[in-house]
């Protein structure tokens, strides 16, 4: 399945605003409305910048689980990386630093 990342974060950041909002003021109020919301994030660099943590942090957790998996034809382990030869790190030998060149 693949993911609107996009969306998901707009989606994930108006979920976070209102969760964010409701750690800092736990007793809903009838004059809260969305766009008091909207505007405590637009408003304020400390409250917006623990939503946007948020977001990248689940947005982080759903890129792993995400990742196409990848087995070690040699041992037969699940990894995110394999060598060119197709063994992971551990059966190739070679870092993925030296197998790029950058070593
Ligand atoms: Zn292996």
């Amino acid at each position: 399945m693949m993911i609107d990342k996009l969306k998901l974060a707009d989606d994930l950041t108006d979920a976070f605003i209102k969760y964010q909002y409701r750690l800092e003021n736990p007793f809903p109020s009838p004059d809260e409305t969305k766009s008091v919301m909207t505007a405590k994030y637009t408003s304020d660099p400390v409250f917006r910048a623990k939503v946007i943590n948020l977001v990248g942090g689940v947005l982080h957790v759903i890129e792993m689980h995400n990742l196409p998996k990848k087995y070690c034809y040699k041992c037969d382990v699940e990894t995110t990386w394999l060598a060119p030869d197709g063994r992971c790190g551990d059966c190739t030998g070679y870092t993925p630093e030296e197998i790029r060149g950058e070593v």
